[in-house]
């Protein structure tokens, strides 16, 4: 049982400006096995959080800690935060052209588990891996992430999910731009690996429609940078019918 956990976080974004303070004072704490969502408005600071638990350098931490089983992850780099077993899709560079797909998994988790995969079964997991989330095996020949399209960066995502086995992965709006179909495959791949590896998922998400697929076991609200509210999945449906309106009626200026 691991345990990810964030404390009072505050976090400024780098601006033209000056340090432009969003996170403000976030407390989170999750599970390996279980499933959370963070839902909110746009502009709630979301991605803020997804970014600064992955170390992306704009954004600066300003007071609180996030510790994964006791371990101080703000003070680890990026790739100690992956070998620790934190999955944060946005971590990896956006595109590494003449690095294939193929080789650029085969690097990852020969980075991550301290050692190379055994070619036999790591070629057979590969293809199994993109047979379930209907890739063409011609994708694994494409340099990482040039040229691919929205769906395509998804699946590429949950692919290095299935394959690098962390014990926890920040996902942030994988459901934008897929069409039904691929978010199927793609909400199936998520259950697959929380199912067989007990892995923790913090889904972050302004819409619904994902958590019909992925259920969640834990929501919370996330309105001007702090978690505004909590609950079960309950929560989730809430807001299906409701929308933001109720957390917002107070910081409307216009
Ligand atoms: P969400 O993901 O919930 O839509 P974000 O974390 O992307 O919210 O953004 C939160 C706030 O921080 C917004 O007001 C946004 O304009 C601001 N922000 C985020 N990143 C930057 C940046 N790199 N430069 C300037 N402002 C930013
Ligand atoms: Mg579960
Ligand atoms: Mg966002």
């Amino acid at each position: 049982m691991s345990t990810l956990e964030i404390r009072d976080l505050h976090v400024s974004v780098e601006t033209k400006e000056g340090p432009k303070p969003i996170l403000r004072g976030v407390d989170l704490t999750i599970g390996s096995g279980e499933i959370h969502a963070i839902m909110g408005p746009n502009g709630s600071g979301k991605s803020t959080l997804a970014y600064s638990l992955a170390g992306h350098p704009k954004y600066q931490v300003t007071g609180g800690t996030v510790t994964f089983d006791g371990e101080d992850v703000l003070a680890m780099s990026v790739d100690e935060r992956a070998r620790a077993g934190l999955f944060l899709a946005m971590q990896y560079p956006v595109e590494v052209p003449g690095v294939s797909v193929s080789n650029f998994l085969r690097t990852a988790k020969t980075a991550i588990d301290g050692e190379a995969p055994a070619l036999r079964t790591w070629v057979k997991d590969v293809k199994s891996a993109m047979a379930d989330l209907r890739m063409d095996s011609e994708f694994a020949e494409r340099s990482v992430n040039e040229g691919f399209s929205g769906g395509e960066k998804k699946r590429h995502e949950i692919l290095q999910l299935e394959l690098l086995k962390p014990k926890f992965a920040v996902l942030d709006e994988t459901d934008s731009g897929l069409d039904v179909d691929a978010l199927r495959i793609v909400s199936e791949g998520v259950n697959r690996a929380h199912q067989a590896t007990g892995l923790g998922v913090l889904l972050i998400t302004h819409y619904t429609r994902i958590l019909r697929y992925i259920k969640p076991d834990h929501v919370h609200v996330f309105v001007d940078g702090r978690v505004a509210e909590e609950g079960g999945p309950e929560l989730a449906e809430r807001l299906e019918n409701e929308g933001y309106d109720r957390f917002l009626t107070s910081s409307v200026s216009a």
